[in-house]
């Protein structure tokens, strides 16, 4: 079984184009058109979940720019209805860790703004606040002591690493597209053994994407048992997105979801939507991978 969680004020966010409303609205479409799948709306998650993660500070700078229309940092655009979107997603994300991790039942948030560029103190890249980060850290408050985070977003996860390099209870995978923004994610980058790179060209045949990456996965965990399995889901790794140049196809995200249920069928899984930019695709990107967390 799955569940997907959400908040309508994810929607409000509208800082123009790439990252526009339309995304999640495209998605919570595809997926209310199937009746097989659950959409909850979550209550909005409150400052202390962003503290998990961000120094309090930073978390003040990024409200008060909200408030005032200001950037919260490079390439973060934000305005009034940046905050309760911000607030929306890390509630979604704490409901989807909560079902996972109390009812045994995967679960996807289906949100935005994306999270995986942001780092403890810095907003970059459409990426406010943290939220795989922040779901790692609620998982070990709940007593979970390894967790492995698989981010297959055609951009390198960097602020996910930077948070979690030094933390030998969670291994970070991230396959993405390199040289290509943010410009990190080499495969010597390994944080305390912990960090698991695959830099890519771009216009491979998807199957490479899709073995490397599962390779990746055996690799880092290799005689150590992950307790929680969380993936940055980004669909911009999708063939035909604006901004990457990869060619996966939906049905690739499906045959990683089933063959991570096979590898560790008693393992819960959470996704977290990252980027992804052609509305439609990353709509088909969803649908498809909360499928495969749903059927048998
Ligand atoms: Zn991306």
């Amino acid at each position: 079984m799955a569940r997907v969680f959400t908040s309508y004020a994810c929607l409000g966010h509208a800082p123009g184009l790439p990252e526009q409303p339309e995304r999640l609205a495209a998605v919570l479409r595809r997926l209310r058109a199937d009746p097989a799948l659950e959409v909850i709306e979550a209550e909005p998650g409150d400052r202390d979940l962003l503290t998990l993660v961000h120094p309090g500070p930073f978390i003040d700078q990024l409200e008060a720019a909200a408030a005032s229309g200001l950037p919260g940092g490079e390439e973060v655009p934000l305005g009034a209805a940046s905050w309760p979107a911000i607030l929306g997603s890390a509630g979604a994300v704490a409901a989807a860790v909560a079902s996972a991790l109390d009812a045994s039942r995967h679960a996807f948030a289906a949100v935005r703004p994306p999270g995986h560029h942001a780092e403890a103190a810095r907003a970059m890249g459409f990426c406010p606040v943290n939220l795989v980060a922040m779901a790692r850290a609620l998982a070990r408050r709940s007593g979970v002591e390894r967790a492995l985070i698989i981010d297959w977003d055609v951009h390198h996860g960097n602020g996910t690493q930077a948070i979690v390099e030094s933390d030998p209870g969670t291994r970070f995978i991230s396959m993405h597209q390199h040289p290509h923004y943010p410009w990190s994610g080499l495969a010597e980058e390994r944080g305390v053994g912990n960090v698991f790179n695959v830099p890519l060209p771009p216009g491979l045949p998807r199957a490479s994407y899709l073995e490397a990456l599962w390779q990746a996965i055996g690799a880092a965990t290799e005689g150590w048992h992950p307790e929680l399995l969380l993936i940055s889901a980004g669909y911009d790794c999708l063939a035909g997105d604006p901004l990457g140049g990869f060619t996966l196809e939906p049905e690739d995200a499906a045959t990683w979801i089933h063959r991570l249920r096979e590898r560790w069928p008693t393992i819960p899984i959470v996704g977290l939507m990252e980027g992804g930019y052609a509305p439609a695709r990353l709509a088909d990107g969803v649908h498809a991978t909360v499928r495969a967390m749903a059927g048998p």
